[in-house]
């Protein structure tokens, strides 16, 4: 796929920055926190950040915001490494939050000898009593004007375990009338007793929160634009508080955007997490999750979603992207690309009587249409062979019907023109089988004297390689996911066909091939088992989406 510069209104800011003199060389982060799998939406931040990297000629980190280690796991940082590298970037250093942890003490003890910060003991419940509401101020603490001294020997003595969880926190004194919430006085630090960091082990009771720990860590690392999603534009005012009140050179400035979200799914940690921990998807990379892992496994490209990320662009307005924009990215990225291959999902027998038994013959069938260069692959043809039900009836319903009926012919894909002759049913009047015959003089051309329009697809039954086959579908039955979504899940999100047949061709294709089943749709040999042939149904042929709006 052919990738073009973005332009969006944050690279407008970079543009002029780099004009001014204000910036002489780009520097971005993609922070995420390491307690779950990365989704799409993490995908438009990173090709985002490291997007303007590349094109900026600047550097891009990768920085673990690991300050909660009580839901963090060293098995997601890993994943996380995995699916930026797969998205096809390359971090210019990777780091974590956890690496500053001792500097980030010293700034808050900074702030302390400053009189900015200071040691509360209010317990959850009063500390929500005293911060006020949106239309009422706050009071201040009754610990606010603590000396420095004491602030400083209790906040020591945090640090050296003596004081249990929750029983005193470091606060900021800013302001507890401040019309914005995220001034009065916030948290900086809070005691977390007992637990083992995946990174500092057991040196660490006392935790830096994020609104701390975020714009410090931007700043060691000379980041220049902080790249964050809207929710975090009210925390702004408490990013520039915490570097004006330190002693450090680095000030980036924090730009906000929209968050990706997408109809039919959910898209937070919180909620995939849910999902995987109550066994309703297979996994993190279930071919269902907006999981990069699991858009891996369904078969998306890595081009395709850095495509589909350059098209939403990156706007200040929220809004929900319609299934069909990422589904079309990757049917255009397969269309080109994959190779085309047959497999019959319902298969119904055809014999043909005037076919030699035991005989067989070798045809040779294009791997792509439109290009060449993607050469060709042999097809085995015999006597007997599958084609799918739904390409026979006995009636033609109407004339748009151009597939298989009693007396009739149709051209079989790369191969002969058959002729239905007879069709056997069983006691219960279910066709059984299809008695056809071949006329052997129109392979690669017409018939003479008639015109066979219909074109359909098979596999021959003494050589086809049976698979299974997993057709999957949206996950929620609702475009927009509500409190209770997970009533909403669709119970049809996944269609195990155990009885296909595929070409003997794709009996040794590699896991995560992806080829166009022809007439059926673009497919994905799973990886999730390599010992047995299974392939995922990443996208169908044409936008079936529009049909499910119109609800048909
Ligand atoms: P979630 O709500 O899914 O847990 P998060 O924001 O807590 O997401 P982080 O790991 O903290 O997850 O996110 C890392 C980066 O990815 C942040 O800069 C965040 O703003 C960005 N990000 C997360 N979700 C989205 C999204 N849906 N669209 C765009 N960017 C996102
Ligand atoms: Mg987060």
């Amino acid at each position: 796929m052919e990738e073009k510069k973005p332009s969006n209104f944050i690279r407008q800011i970079i543009d002029a920055d780099l004009a001014s003199g204000k910036v002489d060389r780009v520097r971005t982060r993609f922070p995420p926190e390491p307690n779950g799998y990365l989704h799409i939406g993490h995908a438009k931040s990173i090709t985002l950040n490291f997007g303007i990297a590349i094109d900026y000629n600047g550097s891009c980190n990768l920085r673990f915001d690991d300050t909660n280690p009580a839901k963090e796991d060293e098995t997601f940082i890993e994943a996380i490494k995995q699916d930026v590298h797969w998205l096809g970037y390359e971090w210019d250093g990777l780091y974590f939050a956890s690496d500053y942890f001792e500097r980030l003490y010293g700034y808050a003890v900074e702030l302390i000898e400053k009189g900015l910060a200071y040691v509360c003991e209010l317990n959850a419940e009063q500390m929500r009593e005293y911060r006020g509401t949106l239309t009422e101020p706050g009071k201040n603490s009754p610990y606010r004007d603590r000396s420095v001294a004491d602030n400083l020997d209790l906040f020591r003595r945090m640090r050296d375990g003596e004081f249990a969880d929750g029983s005193r926190v470091l606060r900021a004194k800013i302001d507890m009338a401040s019309g914005n919430m995220n001034m009065r006085d916030p948290v900086l630090y809070r005691i977390r007793s007992g637990l083992v960091h995946h990174q500092t082990g057991d040196s660490w009771c006392l935790y830096p929160m994020y609104d701390f720990t975020h714009p410090i860590s931007d700043a060691i690392e000379g980041i220049t634009h902080s790249l964050c999603t809207l929710e975090f534009a009210d925390h702004k005012p408490l990013y520039d508080w915490v570097l004006d009140n330190i002693s450090i050179d680095c000030h980036p400035e924090q730009i906000e955007f929209s968050r990706l979200n997408l109809e039919y799914t959910v898209m937070s940690k919180r909620k995939l997490t849910e999902l995987v921990d109550e066994g309703l998807v297979s996994g993190w990379d279930d071919p269902r999750m907006p999981t990069i892992a699991g858009l891996r496994r369904r078969g998306f490209t890595a081009a395709s979603i850095r495509e589909f990320c350059n098209r939403i662009g990156v706007t200040r307005q929220d809004n929900s992207i319609e299934m069909g924009v990422l589904e079309s990215a990757i049917r255009e990225d397969l269309d080109a690309a994959a190779p085309r291959r047959m497999a019959v999902l319902d298969p119904l027998k055809v014999t043909l009587t005037n076919y030699p038994e035991g005989q067989q013959e070798t045809l040779t069938a294009p791997n792509h249409p439109k290009d060449e260069a993607m050469g060709s692959r042999s097809l085995p043809f015999s006597r007997t062979l599958y084609i799918d039900r739904s390409d026979f009836l006995e009636v033609a319903p109407n004339k748009k019907f151009k597939r298989l009926v009693s007396g009739g012919e149709v051209r079989l894909r790369n191969s002969y023109v058959i002729r239905c002759d007879e069709v056997v049913k069983d006691a219960q009047g279910e066709i059984r089988e299809l008695i056809c015959s071949y006329d052997p003089d129109t392979l690669g051309k017409n018939p003479e004297g008639r015109k066979v329009k219909g074109v359909i697809h098979w596999v021959s039954a003494e050589f086809g390689v049976p698979v299974e086959i997993r057709l999957y579908d949206r996950l929620l039955k609702t475009a927009q996911a509500g409190d209770n979504w997970k009533e909403d899940l669709n119970p049809d999100s996944l269609v195990v066909i155990d009885h296909a047949f595929v070409e003997p061709s794709l009996a040794d294709c590699e896991p995560g091939q992806q080829f166009q089943f022809e007439r059926e749709g673009y497919f994905c040999r799973d990886s999730g088992d390599a010992d047995r042939l299974v392939f995922n149904r990443v996208v169908t042929l044409r936008d079936s989406w529009a049909k499910i709006e119109q609800g048909g």
